[in-house]
């Protein structure tokens, strides 16, 4: 186990006297602060990665195998659920064409989360909660309805609607992110948000995404 970095936190506790939390991730950078934060905080954790919806699945094992590597450095038991891509496609279906942050991500946070909570009820945690809503780019609000509604689903469990950004959290994934050298990921995750990411882009002039290239850099001389 490597230490947490030495920077001041608010110290967290979980809701309502919960004991043992389900942290849903989403990916590396995102996850890094929360789970140094709870690790600071002494929270009892595990890191669930049910991800389905990245694409394609290079991107999905780089992503999971960087999210490993951090769970690994810092002794959290990392729990790897199923790539069930075909659920994830019935579950959008006739959402393809929805912007980021619309209903087809609605969809898409209800089917992790659900998947979360069942995981969650199954195995003796009595809270869940997500990295998911660090990112700047997510409707925080629409992230917590989701992870409401699927906590909803088993009487013992709720949801942690913790702000992961505030208190320098946002800084602090950053600064993780570089430290760690983590890949970055530059769209969301689904085909549809890596087609509407490269649209842009190429509208802007700009290369096309590739796979598997791009990573924060610990060198100040570099982005
Ligand atoms: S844009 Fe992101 S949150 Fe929305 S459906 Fe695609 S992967 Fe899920």
């Amino acid at each position: 186990m490597v230490a947490v970095c030495d920077v001041k936190r608010p110290k967290l506790e979980l809701p309502d006297q919960r004991k043992k939390l389900l942290l849903h991730s989403c990916c590396a950078p995102c996850s890094g602060e929360v789970m140094e934060a709870l690790l600071a905080s002494g929270i009892d954790y595990s890191i669930y990665f049910y991800n389905p919806n990245i694409h394609p699945v290079k991107e999905y094992e780089i992503r999971k195998q960087e999210n490993i590597r951090f769970a690994e450095q810092h002794g959290i038991e990392f729990i790897d659920a199923d790539y069930d891509l075909d659920n994830w496609f019935a579950r959008v279906k006739g959402l393809e064409w929805e912007p980021e942050r619309g209903e087809r991500c609605t969809s898409c946070f209800d089917m992790r989360f659900e998947r979360t909570a069942l995981y969650a009820h199954e195995h003796g945690f009595d809270c869940i909660s997500s990295s998911l809503g660090i990112s700047r780019w997510k409707d925080m609000n629409q992230i917590n309805g989701c992870g409401e509604r699927a906590a909803a689903r088993y009487p013992e469990l709720i949801y942690w609607t913790y702000n992961w950004r505030k208190g320098g959290g946002s800084a602090r994934m950053i600064e993780i992110s570089k430290r760690e050298e983590f890949y970055q990921q530059e769209y969301c995750g689904c085909v549809y948000s890596l087609r509407d990411t490269n649209r842009h882009r190429q509208s802007q002039g700009r290369e096309r995404i590739e796979i598997g290239v791009k990573f924060y850099s610990n060198n100040p001389d570099q982005k």
